[in-house]
């Protein structure tokens, strides 16, 4: 039986030729390294976005008893 053709994309990072097979472990990056590179420059870009730090949940306004014992005295 004739072999499924093998779709193939370019590497974002050399436009090197790749399998996108399972067997293409870093797909649709040709090898680790163009995978780190490409990753590497997305990863700054977001770390300069990323500034500040994710909300938190706030505890305190989170079931809350809002128990006050002068309250209505
Ligand atoms: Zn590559």
């Amino acid at each position: 039986m004739p072999a499924a053709p093998v779709r193939t994309v370019n590497c974002p990072t050399c436009q090197h030729l790749v399998e996108f097979t399972p067997n293409s472990r870093y797909r649709p990056f040709c090898s680790q390294r163009c995978r780190e590179v490409d990753l590497g420059a997305w990863a700054s870009e977001r770390y300069a976005i990323a500034e500040s730090p994710p909300p938190e949940d706030d505890q305190e306004t989170r079931g809350g008893s809002m128990i006050r014992p002068d309250f209505g005295s």
